[in-house]
């Protein structure tokens, strides 16, 4: 079992670099990512995430759900009070156990079977995450992000995928490694567009195969376009152009069949 080191300032440097996981630059470099509370935290380390530091407000150290992860955590204890805790959290009521998680981010050897959902150039990270819990929950395999994409572990994106993050591979490619993967792959691909006339019902989906969504803004690029087997469209009935890309993404992954 791991050492508990208590700390009591946020001027402590443990607490200043766990702080600054805020920033993009600090995940890239340390190569962590900050995930808030006890059941995302039991959920990373049961899914074989590295568990790198584990730090828990000191009210809550005697509690048995605590404890166990204490005992399995092979990294730093970190016992802290509110104030500490506060300035670590970005929710409103901080939870009372934060983990700070080795990165994960798997080779383009892993696509292969299930479903997949491609993401050209996501920016928002609310999407993404949500993006991420959903596939989670439809069964699918996992994310690819290509080109310039938000980071999956911006604490907005971990929070929105509510724990799934451990839960869905994660690939990253630029578009162009996308284009020379694809060559040497059977997947299916089937991309969603405005620009198209084929109603998203009016095709049948496979099992394995790759679902492309679009750029918030510019929508799927033209080359993207280019990759896809099926270019589909959901009907936008009102005054709306378009639906919000995590909505279109939970609407495209539920009308697969199982
Ligand atoms: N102005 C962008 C465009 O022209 O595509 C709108 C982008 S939309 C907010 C983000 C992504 O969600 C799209 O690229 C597409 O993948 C998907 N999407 C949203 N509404 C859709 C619809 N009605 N049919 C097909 N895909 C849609």
């Amino acid at each position: 079992m791991s050492l508990i080191t208590t700390i009591t300032s946020s001027a402590n440097p443990q607490i200043k670099k766990i702080k600054s996981l805020e920033l993009r630059k600090y995940r890239k470099e340390y190569g962590v990512f900050l995930s808030e509370g006890l059941r995302s935290v039991i959920e990373g380390v049961s899914l074989g995430f590295h568990l790198e530091q584990l730090i828990v407000h000191h009210d809550s150290l005697g509690r048995a759900d605590v404890q166990k992860m204490i005992s399995s955590c092979k990294g730093a204890v970190l016992s802290v009070n509110d104030s500490v805790l506060s300035k670590l959290s970005h929710k409103d009521n901080p939870q009372t156990v934060l983990g700070v998680f080795r990165q994960k981010i798997s080779m383009a050897s892993a696509i292969q079977n299930g479903i997949w959902v491609g993401l050209d150039q996501v920016r928002d990270p609310g999407n993404l995450g949500t993006i991420i819990r959903t596939v989670d929950a439809a069964g699918g395999q996992g994310v690819i992000l290509i080109g310039a994409c938000c980071d999956p572990y911006a604490p907005e994106s971990v929070r929105a995928s509510m724990g799934s993050i451990f839960n869905v591979a994660l690939v990253s490619m630029t578009e162009e490694s996308f284009m020379d993967w694809r060559k040497t792959s059977s997947l299916e691909i089937v991309g969603t567009a405005l620009q198209t006339d084929t109603d998203y019902t009016s095709i049948s989906y496979k099992k394995d195969m790759i679902l492309l969504m679009g750029n918030e803004q510019a929508g799927l690029s033209e080359t993207l376009r280019g990759a896809c087997n099926h270019l589909v469209k959901m009907p936008m009935r009102g005054r709306a152009d378009s639906l919000n890309l995590a909505v279109a993404t939970g609407v495209m992954l539920y009308a697969m069949p199982d």
